[in-house]
């Protein structure tokens, strides 16, 4: 019987479907929390035997060990996914394909949802029901790019000369190496792996070593899922450093994509430059949040909880800077202070718990020596203000401070823990200035209900993000990143694609149309 081409390509499309439904139905109960890692499809040790632990920040109890990974296992990592990149199950299948591949993915990782929120909840300290957002989020990014992955599309352009044709083609990039850190584990993972992989990518990917675990668990389900050996790779290491240096500097690597702090960034972006390798940098911020006399005061505050309080204040569009006019001042104080000293902190696995612990005693002792600062430049305590050890060793108190002087720390640098620093202003001018002072340009969030100022501010605004009448404005469909030193690039949406693809420019020539 001959078939033709197109019915070829639907049954290559059902079989991946019916290979899929098989694996998933054996592996449903499969258990995600893993202790070895994940390379050219293999379930792994270190070659050293190495191990390190992972511990759960609320009680510092350990719940894992991995393997402790050097450049030996990464640069067979990238071995195998340069091999898998040219492989034909990989290379030579179609775009439709590789979107039902994402597909397969993203069913198992809203089936196993509660499972992977309690990994991430457990290693990362962050609430139960932040966690279980997270999967949300996570996998609304590998359903949008299971849907792009079928637009890369390219362009036929009018050509200047006859008898030829202009064609741009929109190329994997090839390897690219993903660094991503703890206070996300599940999204930033899924962010730039799904993207990468829509494009037609392959990956090795290095989790923060303080979670590495939930990151594991999506390697195995990536493998349930059917995504070809080789194509997602994971090395996990407590030495981060030679492993990134190894990604600038081997030809191997074609991008990479980083988020991080911006000093580790900035040395990233420094040694690839010898191959001017694509960098694509998520960096810290230090966002302005801004109340204007004319905002709705009850949202103002609503909008400021969420945009502090997220992960005990450890993301990196976390509202740093609190600037509220002076009409309004005493009003939302009042508001914000009775919210943030009825939040409920406690482990993240408890009921009802809204603030967790900090992820680390790195965390912790950075953000004592900020208040630290900040009191001895005279900023007072209005609630808060605490290292609350009666709950565990990495709890601190959700914190209003005022009277913070600008050359404060906790003033111009990324707090990463749920305090506010609030000051009074009187003009949009003055305040735009002060929000634009930094270096940081990643997210920045006013309230107002006057329609002028509102295009006005949010055009002002030297950020990558703004926020408008919201606290939380991140979405798979739009282009997350930020300006100055928080980063190149742009995550999510279609530009998210665009950090994994090359273009091809072929001049067909020869052709006989005169
Ligand atoms: P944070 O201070 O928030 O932990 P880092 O930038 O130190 O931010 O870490 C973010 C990610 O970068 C983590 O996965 C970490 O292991 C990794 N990392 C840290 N230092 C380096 C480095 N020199 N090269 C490559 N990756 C690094």
């Amino acid at each position: 019987m001959c078939i033709t081409l197109s019915t070829f390509c639907r049954m290559c499309n059902s079989r991946l479907i019916r290979s899929f439904l098989r694996h998933k139905s054996s592996t449903t109960k499969t258990s995600l929390w893993l202790k070895q890692a994940y390379i050219g499809g293999e379930w792994l040790d270190a070659t050293s035997g190495a191990t390190f632990e992972v511990r759960n920040p609320a009680n510092m109890k350990v719940i894992g060990c991995v393997p402790n990974m050097t450049v030996v296992e990464a640069q067979k990592a990238l071995d195998v996914a340069t091999k898998a990149f040219y492989a034909p199950e990989w290379r030579q299948i179609t775009a439709r394909e590789r979107s039902q591949l994402l597909k397969n993915w993203n069913t198992l990782i809203l089936q196993r949802g509660t499972d992977l929120a309690d990994i991430m909840t457990a290693e990362c300290g962050k609430p139960l029901t932040e966690s279980l957002a997270e999967v949300a989020y996570g996998q609304s990014f590998v359903e949008w790019f299971a849907e792009e992955a079928r637009r890369i599309d390219g362009q036929l352009i009018a050509s200047s000369m006859r008898n030829q044709e202009v064609l741009v083609l929109r190329e994997p990039l090839g390897v690219a190496a993903l660094i991503t850190p703890w206070n996300f584990p599940m999204a930033l993972v899924l962010r730039k792996a799904a993207a990468a992989l829509a494009a037609g990518c392959t990956v090795v990917i290095k989790p923060a070593e303080d979670t590495p675990l939930t990151c594991l668990a999506l390697a195995k389900l990536s493998e349930i899922a059917c995504i070809p050996a080789g194509v997602f790779n994971v090395v996990t290491t407590n030495k981060a450093a030679p492993i990134g240096d190894l990604f600038c500097r081997s030809p191997q690597v074609c991008g990479i994509s980083f988020t991080g702090s911006t000093e580790v960034g900035k040395h990233l972006f420094r040694e690839s430059a010898g191959l001017l390798k694509r960098v694509s940098l998520e960096l810290g911020g230090n966002a302005p949040f801004i109340v204007f006399e004319s905002a709705d005061i009850v949202e103002a505050v609503k909008g400021a909880m969420v945009a502090k309080f997220r992960n005990a204040g450890q993301t990196c569009v976390t509202a740093n800077r609190f600037y509220v006019q002076s009409s309004v001042y005493d009003n939302f104080l009042k508001q914000l202070q009775a919210q943030v000293e009825a939040l409920k902190i406690g482990p993240g696995h408890e009921q009802g718990v809204q603030i967790g612990p900090l992820v680390n005693r790195a965390q912790l002792k950075r953000l004592k020596s900020f208040m630290k600062d900040a009191l001895q430049r005279h900023a007072k305590v209005v609630c808060g203000g605490k290292h609350l050890q009666d709950i565990g060793e990495l709890f601190y108190a959700p914190t209003i401070i005022t009277g913070v002087d600008r050359t404060a720390r906790i003033y111009r640098e990324e707090v990463f823990g749920p305090v506010i620093t609030l000051t009074k202003f009187d003009t949009e001018d003055e305040v735009v200035t002060r929000a634009n002072s930094s270096l940081r340009g990643l997210s920045g969030y006013f309230f107002s209900r006057d329609l002028q100022q509102v295009f006005r501010v949010a055009r002002r605004l030297e950020v990558g993000i703004v926020g408008v009448n919201v606290g939380l404005a991140s979405q798979a469909e739009a282009p997350f990143g930020g300006i100055k030193e928080s980063g190149v690039g742009r995550e999510g949406g279609h530009f998210g694609i665009e950090e994994f693809t090359e273009i091809k420019y072929i001049c067909l020539g020869g052709l006989k149309y005169d």
